[in-house]
């Protein structure tokens, strides 16, 4: 072997996995196990301590989990990750670690659903406040920062479709004001954007979605990049403060460049306690294993099927950035070269009744709250996901009244569209 690192493909496959040292297993074993047997007692304090790597319990590591984190940070290319419960697990962690009572993020208008009622309802609990700007305007974001702002927020390719962000831009306003860009890559995977290649400092994702790829687990990540410089910055006491857990250490002077990924699992998964699944960690991880056909795939459909639906006399606009017309395709072909993803919107003519009407009337397309599975899905967020929403916030979140939202798998595009054809016409 030379020194070249190994192509995306190989990563996919093989980051963090060896054959069991013990048994040979060649696919990673599921370690179904809640806690780890010590060496001796000095071994269970070095661990405990921190100054040893090990297992102590499964809520803070287990060795499946392990591998799913190697995998992801070398896909992403960051220096260490953390395996969590759920994508708002990730999302929580992340936020816990980089804010303090009183604290405020500048946000993205154009979130997952469950990301806006997130930051506009559960974070009040702790404090916590959430600025929006305007996704397509990164002055917006420079103009809501005040100095109490810990972090930018953003989705890659945001929701609930067809929007491609300009990461360097948001990327740039953060270095400006010296705060950390983090980054929601679950629509894009890093398949189709790699969020620390433009500038981002921290990467979370719902591996629910195309990580896992097959609509069966919940799970998320969160990515350290390891640019960010926490060491002696008080506003991040989390990383660069003495923590009394663990005797006075300073967490961004102890682990370097991955100090931020610890933080996430010593401060936030240890004392929350959203662990996930060695389970689930398992089926993520076979997921991933096929990522950059699977995410091939689902671009080429849904280009597809886009280009069919802009031609069809029931719909008013198609929102996908993989067609030359679309208001996003520069942004796509400069970060998503390689197709535009899976998930786009498109607005009926009919308006809100013929959005509820399209959905029950679809047979191949599953109608649900998912994305990123094998199977295709379809979604009208203004009766479903983003029904919390008051109409304005609706229409600014790409989620007005006429907008049906699809996922696009992996079968026969011609079948998919028959289906939608067929259900168009009724
Ligand atoms: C689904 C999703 C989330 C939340 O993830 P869960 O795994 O459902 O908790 C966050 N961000 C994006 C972009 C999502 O699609």
């Amino acid at each position: 072997m030379t020194d070249r690192l190994p192509g995306f493909n190989t990563l996919a496959i093989h980051a963090g996995a060896a054959p069991d040292a013990s048994t040979g297993a060649r696919a990673t074993p599921i370690y179904q196990t809640t806690s780890f047997v010590f060496d001796d007692v000095d071994h269970a304090a070095s661990l405990f301590g921190l100054q040893a790597f090990g297992n102590i319990y499964t809520r803070i590591t287990n060795p499946t989990n392990a591998v799913l984190e190697e995998r992801i940070a070398a896909l992403e290319g960051g220096t260490a990750a953390l395996a969590v419960a759920s994508g708002h697990a990730a999302e929580f962690l992340t936020m816990h670690a980089l804010m303090q009572p009183g604290d405020e993020f500048v946000a993205s208008n154009k979130l997952y659903g469950g990301s806006i009622n997130q930051f506009n309802h559960a974070y009040k609990n702790f404090g916590w406040s959430v600025a929006w700007a305007d996704n397509d305007d990164p002055a917006s974001f420079e103009a809501a920062i005040t100095p109490r702002t810990k972090a930018i927020f953003c989705e890659s390719i945001a929701n609930p479709g067809g929007v491609i962000t300009d990461i360097k831009a948001l990327s740039d306003v953060a270095k400006k004001h010296n705060i950390p860009l983090v980054v929601d890559n679950t629509m894009a995977t890093p398949y189709l954007i790699r969020p620390f290649e433009h500038g981002a400092d921290i990467v979370v994702h719902s591996a629910t979605k195309f990580l896992g790829g097959h609509g069966n687990s919940i799970g998320g990540l969160i990515v350290d990049g390891g640019s960010f410089q926490w060491a002696g910055d008080a506003r991040y006491p989390m990383m660069s403060q003495p923590r009394p857990e663990y005797s006075g250490m300073v967490l961004a002077e102890t682990f370097g460049n991955f100090g931020f990924a610890i933080a996430c699992r010593v401060l936030g998964l240890r004392d929350l306690g959203p662990a996930l699944s060695p389970f689930n960690a398992f089926l993520i991880l076979n997921g991933i294993e096929t990522l950059p056909l699977r995410m091939q795939r689902h671009s080429d459909n849904a280009l597809v099927v886009a280009t069919h639906l802009s031609q069809h006399e029931a719909v008013a606009w198609v929102s996908y950035p993989g067609l030359e017309t679309d208001r996003y395709h520069a942004l796509a072909k400069r970060y998503t070269p390689n197709g535009a993803g899976a998930v786009f919107t498109f607005g009926l003519k009919g308006g809100y009744e013929a959005g509820v009407k399209l959905v029950s009337n679809l047979q191949l397309f599953s109608h649900l709250a998912n994305i990123g599975d094998t199977r295709s899905l379809v979604i009208h967020p203004a009766s479903t996901t983003h029904r919390q929403l008051t109409d304005a916030q609706k229409t600014a979140a790409g989620a007005g009244p006429e907008v049906v939202r699809l996922s696009i798998g992996l079968e026969d595009p011609a079948d998919l569209i028959e289906d939608l054809d067929g259900a168009l016409r009724a």
